[in-house]
Formats: C-alpha cells, sequence, structure tokens
C-alpha cells in the first residue's frame, strides 16, 4: 500500500511513501503521519491512498508513524483546504497548518487503542458460510462472539495471528465494529464553565420563529447541503431559533459547529450557549474554540471532535475547521461581521467558507442577522439562499426610537466642535438621574483618512468609483484608492467654501473626558483595545456594568455584540460620520449595519430605549433607512449603487499590493505587471491602478496596489497564479493577494 502526503514543511508539495503492513489499517485519506523526509521526519496529511501509475513504488521511502487512529482532517475538510487553496490561491500546506491545532501540528498525541465489537450477530448458517469462505474472518468472529466487551484490536490480531486486512473486511460487511477508545483521559477544555452563568430557559417559541424552526428542521431533514439566511430584527429570539435547529441536527445523529464573531464570544454568551445546549440535547458537550485558548485546550476540544466524542463546537472563525464528524448544521451568528475575514494568509471568509464547507460535507448552513451581508442577501433574493424572517421583536418589544442630532447646526451654536451635542448631555444627564444607564459608542477609526467640511457636510468622492477620496498627507493630494484619480487637496470646501475641512474624528479618550465634565458624580468607563489590553479586564468590566455599578459605558463596536442590559436606556453614537466617509464602497452598508445593531442594544428590557445618533450628514441613506430598521428599503437602494458601479455582490474584487523598499521600481514593476494582466487576462478581470495605497508607506516600505474587478474567481485566480508564476519580480518586491477583501479603507 501506498500513500500521497502533504508534509508541514513549509513547501506545497505531495511526496509519495509506503505504508507498513502493520499501519495500513489505521491509515486513511486525512490521516496525519510521520513521515521521512531529507534527513528527518516531518509531520504530514495523507492526501490520497495509492500511487499515479507507473511510480516508481519499490524506491518509496515507508511511513514512519501514524499519530491517531482517525484522520485528523474528515474527507470534507480536506477537499474544503483543496477548494481554498485554488479560490484563494495560497498554499495547500498553508491552509492545513491553518485547520490543525498547533498541538497537533506539533505532533501532540493522546493514547488511543481501537477496539473491536460484533456488530452484528450471524445466524448458524451465515456462521458456516463464513468458516468456508474467509476462515480467518470466521476466526475473528468466533473470538469476538465469546467476549463480554469489546477487545483491543491490536491483542486481538496478534493473539489470533491475523492481518488488518480480515478486520476490514468484516468491518465492510457490518458484522464488525471499531470503536476509537482514549487511554488517558484528558481534563475537558472548560474554562468558559467558570464565566458568569446566567441561567437559560428555554422559551416556549411565538410564531415567527416557530415557522422557521419548521422550516429549518425540514431542511435539516432532506439531509443535503442548502443555505439559509435567517433575517431576524434585533431582539427577534434567533438564538432561539439557532438552538432548535441545532437540536434538531443533534438528534438526527449529526454534528454541528457554531461560529460566532470573535468578538461576541464572551464567556457569558458561551456559558448561555452551553446551558441551553446541555438542556436541549442533554449528553451533548459543547466545544468551546477560538484563538485565546491554551493548546492544550484547543487540543482537547479538537481531540473530542476527532474521535466523535463530542458533535458541537462553538467557536470564532477558525472553528469552521473543527474536526466535526458527520457535519449536518453549520450556524454563522451575525454573519455580517467582517470579523469573519482572515487578514493574514490564508484570507479567508469565514461565513463563505463556511457555505462551502457545508456543500462539500452536505449539510445545511444557516446565516443570520438583522443586517445580512448585502451579498447574502442577493443570494436569498435571487432564490440561491431560503430565506426566513422574524420581523416581531419577543414579546413584541417596541424598537428604539433613533434620534439624528445635525453636528453641523451643533457646530454653530457650540462655536467648535465638542464630542456632545446638547441633546445628546441632557438625555445622558436624565438617565443618570433615573439610575438607568447609558452606552456611548465610538466608530473605530479606519487608518487612512477623508476629508469633511463641518459646516455643510460635503465629502469630496471619486466620480468614477463613488468611494470617498483618500488625504495623502506627504503631497497634499487627494487619491481614489480604486483607480488612481487625483487631485490636490482643497484648501476650502469647494461646495461652501469653509476653511477647515479636515475632521478626523474623536478618540474613546476625548470622549470619556467629555462625559466627566458633564456628569462629574457618575461612574465611567472606557472600553477599547487600549483600555482592555489587561487579562480579564473585559469580562470585569462587564460584570460591573450589568451590576449597575458603571453609569456610562464608552467604547468601540466590541461592547455591542451579543450583550442585553436591561438598564441600558439610552445608546448615543458619537460619530457616524467616521464609518460613512471612509473610502470604501461597503462605507454605507457598515454604518447602516452599526446603526441599527447599536439600536438594537437598547430598551431591551421592560423600558422603552433611545438612540441618539451625530453625525455632519444626516441626509444620508445609511441614517435615514436605519431609523426605522428598513433593512429591505436600505438594501434596495445600496443595491443599485452596487449595480450600477458593479461592486460587489455583482462581481468580485481582488486586492493585490506590492510592497518594496525602492518607490520608482515598485510602480515600475507594477505597472509592468499591470499591463500584462491586460493583455493575458482582459477579457475576463478589469484593472483599476495601480496606485499608491491609502498607507503609502509603512515601516521604511511603500505601498503600491492593483484591484481586479470579475464576475469569476475561479476563472482568474489560478490564471493570475500563473502570470505571477512566470514574471520576473525583482527579490526585494513582496506581494499580498487578498480576494473578496473585506477592507478597503
Ligand atoms: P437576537 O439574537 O435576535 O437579537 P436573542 O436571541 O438575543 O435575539 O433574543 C433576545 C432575548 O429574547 C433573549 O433574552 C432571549 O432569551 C429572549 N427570547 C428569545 N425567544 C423568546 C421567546 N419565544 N419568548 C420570550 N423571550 C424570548
Ligand atoms: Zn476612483
Amino acid at each position: 500500500m501506498t500513500v500521497g502526503v502533504h508534509p508541514l514543511a513549509g513547501f506545497d508539495k505531495l511526496l509519495h511513501y509506503r505504508v507498513p503492513e502493520a499501519m495500513s489499517a489505521d491509515i486513511a485519506v486525512g490521516s496525519l503521519v510521520r513521515v521521512p523526509l531529507l534527513n528527518t521526519t516531518r509531520l504530514g496529511i495523507v492526501g490520497e491512498i495509492g500511487a499515479p501509475k507507473d511510480f516508481p513504488v519499490d524506491r518509496l521511502k515507508s511511513l514512519v508513524q501514524v499519530v491517531h487512529p482517525f484522520p485528523a482532517l474528515p474527507p470534507d475538510l480536506l477537499r474544503l483546504a483543496r477548494w481554498m487553496a485554488g479560490y484563494y490561491a495560497c498554499g495547500l500546506d498553508s491552509i492545513i497548518e491553518t485547520m490543525l491545532p498547533a498541538a497537533v501540528r506539533n505532533g501532540a498525541v493522546v493514547k488511543h487503542e481501537k477496539l473491536l465489537a460484533i456488530a452484528r450477530k450471524l445466524a448458524p448458517d451465515e456462521t458456516a458460510a463464513l468458516a468456508k469462505k474467509a476462515p480467518q474472518q470466521a476466526r475473528l468472529y468466533a473470538f469476538l462472539e465469546q467476549q463480554f466487551r469489546p477487545q483491543a484490536k491490536a491483542l486481538v490480531l496478534e493473539r489470533l495471528g491475523l492481518t488488518a486486512a480480515v478486520v476490514t473486511a468484516l468491518v465492510k460487511r457490518g458484522i464488525v465494529r471499531e470503536e476509537v477508545r482514549r487511554v488517558e483521559r484528558v481534563a475537558y477544555a472548560d474554562d468558559f464553565a467558570h464565566g458568569e452563568l446566567v441561567a437559560s430557559q428555554p422559551h416556549a417559541l411565538n410564531a415567527e420563529q416557530a415557522a422557521a424552526v419548521a422550516a429549518l428542521d425540514a431542511s435539516i431533514a432532506e439531509n443535503k447541503f442548502g443555505v439559509t439566511l435567517l433575517h431576524g430584527v434585533t431582539g427577534s429570539g434567533k438564538t432561539e431559533v439557532y438552538l432548535r435547529a441545532i437540536h434538531t441536527a443533534l438528534q438526527t445523529g449529526g454534528g454541528v459547529v457554531f461560529l460566532v464573531p470573535e468578538v461576541a464570544l464572551t464567556p457569558q454568551t458561551v456559558a448561555r450557549l452551553r446551558s441551553r445546549l446541555e438542556a436541549i440535547a442533554p449528553g451533548h458537550k459543547c466545544v468551546v474554540w477560538h484563538s485565546h485558548l491554551s493548546e492544550g485546550e484547543r487540543f482537547d476540544g479538537w481531540l473530542a471532535l476527532a474521535t466523535g466524542e463530542a458533535r458541537v463546537v462553538v467557536g470564532a472563525r477558525s472553528a469552521i475547521f473543527a474536526p466535526v464528524q458527520d457535519l449536518r448544521l453549520i450556524v454563522v451568528d451575525e454573519e455580517h461581521e467582517p470579523a469573519y475575514k482572515q487578514d493574514e494568509t490564508p484570507r479567508y471568509h469565514g461565513r463563505d467558507v463556511a457555505v462551502m464547507r457545508a456543500k462539500l460535507a452536505g449539510a445545511i448552513c444557516l446565516l443570520g442577522s438583522a443586517t445580512p451581508a448585502l451579498e447574502s442577501f442577493a443570494n436569498a433574493q435571487s432564490g440561491k439562499y431560503k430565506l426566513l424572517e422574524l420581523r416581531q421583536r419577543v414579546d413584541a418589544r417596541k424598537l428604539p426610537h433613533i434620534d439624528i442630532v445635525d453636528l453641523r447646526i451643533e457646530v454653530m451654536r457650540q462655536r467648535g466642535m465638542s464630542s456632545l451635542s446638547r441633546k445628546l448631555v441632557d438625555a445622558m444627564q436624565a438617565r443618570f438621574a433615573r439610575k438607568e444607564q447609558t452606552i456611548l459608542f465610538i466608530n473605530r477609526r479606519g487608518y487612512s483618512s477623508s476629508m469633511l467640511c463641518t459646516k455643510c457636510g460635503h465629502v469630496e468622492e471619486c466620480p468614477h468609483c463613488s468611494i470617498a477620496l483618500t488625504y495623502h498627507r506627504s503631497d497634499e493630494m487627494l487619491r481614489c484608492h480604486l483607480c488612481g484619480t487625483q487631485k490636490p487637496a482643497p484648501a476650502r470646501c469647494p461646495k461652501c467654501a469653509a476653511p477647515d475641512i479636515r475632521w478626523k474624528g474623536l478618540g474613546t479618550q476625548r470622549v470619556e473626558e467629555a462625559v466627566r465634565r458633564v456628569l462629574p458624580r457618575a461612574k465611567i468607563e472606557r472600553m477599547d483595545t487600549d483600555a482592555m489590553s489587561k487579562k480579564n479586564r473585559f469580562r470585569e468590566v462587564l460584570a460591573d456594568f450589568r451590576a449597575g455599578k458603571i453609569d456610562v459605558l464608552v467604547g468601540t463596536q466590541m461592547i455591542g455584540k451579543g450583550l442585553d442590559f436591561p438598564n441600558v436606556t439610552l445608546v448615543g453614537l458619537v460619530d457616524a460620520d467616521i464609518s460613512m466617509h471612509v473610502p470604501d464602497f461597503r462605507a454605507n452598508e457598515r454604518t447602516f449595519q452599526l446603526l441599527v445593531q447599536v439600536a438594537g442594544r437598547a430598551g431591551r428590557g421592560d423600558r422603552a430605549g433611545e438612540v441618539i445618533v451625530q453625525t455632519f450628514t444626516p441626509q444620508a441613506e445609511a441614517i435615514q433607512f436605519s431609523r426605522h430598521a428598513d433593512f429591505a428599503g436600505f438594501a434596495a437602494s445600496e443595491l443599485k449603487i452596487r449595480k450600477d458601479f458593479s461592486y460587489p455582490p455583482y462581481r468580485h474584487l481582488i486586492h493585490h499590493l506590492f510592497r518594496g523598499p525602492n518607490p520608482e521600481k515598485l510602480k515600475f514593476f507594477a505597472e509592468q505587471w499591470a499591463k500584462l494582466v491586460e493583455k493575458e487576462l482582459g477579457d475576463r478581470v478589469e484593472l483599476r491602478g495601480p496606485s499608491p495605497s491609502p498607507i503609502e508607506k509603512i515601516k521604511d516600505e511603500y505601498r503600491w496596489q492593483l484591484w481586479y474587478f470579475t464576475h469569476s474567481v475561479t476563472k482568474v485566480v489560478p490564471e493570475l497564479a500563473r502570470l505571477r508564476e512566470g514574471f520576473a519580480w525583482p527579490d526585494d518586491i513582496t506581494q499580498v493577494f487578498d480576494v473578496d477583501p473585506m477592507n478597503l479603507a
């Protein structure tokens, strides 16, 4: 027997090896093995059984070890890895490495043994027939039949002097069953159980929830690939629907992946999910999976899934690679979240990969959001995805009222920029007097800046690309970083001639100080990545806030997700413009999502909530549609713009970044390359650029970029990869290739 192995050695190749007889029983596609390589040994993943025709098999080296008696990558994951390598234009090795926890890649093992048991008792005449046709199989059967419990495979074979092939034959015929048992038990990764425990009782479903659950149950029962988009307003009880679907999938014997954005992965959410899951599906352990686990914890969870001991995983982006067996359902909560996109190689999108894995595994993929990504929504409209809707909040609670404050007027009134408008200050003071709580959101800032006139709200945009122009300080230019259009940065606003048109937004710290000035006796906490760098600080602050020890919480979106604070009756968004006027065609979508999600934080208890949004551009559609949480209206208007400019979802975008120490050389090669692509692939891609990146220089390295627009990634990416191999790149130019980038600013 021979196998092709992908070694985990920093290169992308399939190498062939011979499998010693004693190891052959444990080998499958996806097995983790140790192979000789040069004069050392390396781990690798079995990619195929057998070797190409006419392969010089006698000269092959032998495998050294089969690390686990089960595949480290189930077949659907290995196929997913191959698809990702092609789609995202990166090496299969880098993807396999991403899929395996570090401990597994480093060869950690827990001792396992395989057990043999009788799967089906034979009738006397069958036993006789077997003895005649296959005496060795009959001997094994007779032995096992006499035992009270499953027997260690290795011992049985040795004792009876049989080979693994005999077992395989009996397993194939359904007479004998193999089981994997862990010899040393490992403690269960359970850190999260110690988080704040939130009692979570099953709710009686309301009519909309019940209809959604029924539809999902039907889809799961079909047992084939399908994608459902669950669009439910904030507070409509989507989680309850997910949990019921998960229960159904488990009951039918399947496995489940439940993805949440990293920011939502608080002990509170996990504890709640886990206790609900364990209540709804008793006996099921829920593995938690995310980047902050220790290697040992991650390994335990991985092992529990790979051996089938656990069948549910809840986790952030990378949990999509958990080795869940017999995958039946993938849930992607808050599917619109940009956090699902990984911003280092492999630059995959967790939601898109989830859909693909579901396809390869023949499972259901359930995407849920109050503000679906327009890509997903367009798929639902075209009928590619099934659409389910929850239009009501549970208990018919009202969506909070959204007040828009026009900062242009505020600037005039207060003679200059101040971070808090009169209205917001009044509202905060009223809350403080009533012992109710306030959350103030501040947009996380992109690093590039655009120009916004604080007098009239004018923003300079590219006429060809409909995105904000980027201000480049080095040469005082405004540049479109999609198409490269440029012009000198104006000293005065082109529309109203006001002199001050360079508003750059506010930091969380400045807002915190402003709040202290107007509420000197209140307890105020700031929550942003700086303030939260200390371990457990995040947890503490949330616990204090929930306990009512904090009056005002100031922070970036990291406060928002998945949290439910009944005493919060006021939510303020200090700077809606920051997300709206970044040079990104998704800027409106992001702003709409932010506003709707932020508003969803207010008034979850029995008191009505109020939301105050401050902006220089109150007329913007993202703001107007969000006032009534009108997703359909927003989607229709925004999709039209996307269509007019052929942006996603109507075409795919690929970003190609060039970096190097010499700006002239960089420009030269970027342009030569663009010419080549234009000539070879001009019929399939539209190029924009090359042009300097919004940040032209980082750590003495200059940056240029090129954009490709295309209808078909799979028709273009392999061609680009091929051209790139044949192009004479100088050594000091490095490149980054990003398919379906989520962040353009
Ligand atoms: P969403 O994710 O849609 O914003 P959640 O799933 O967080 O909403 O649910 C909002 C709140 O409503 C939660 O506290 C949840 O426990 C509660 N809830 C969900 N379903 C019901 C129901 N059928 N009846 C009463 N409360 C419910
Ligand atoms: Zn442009």
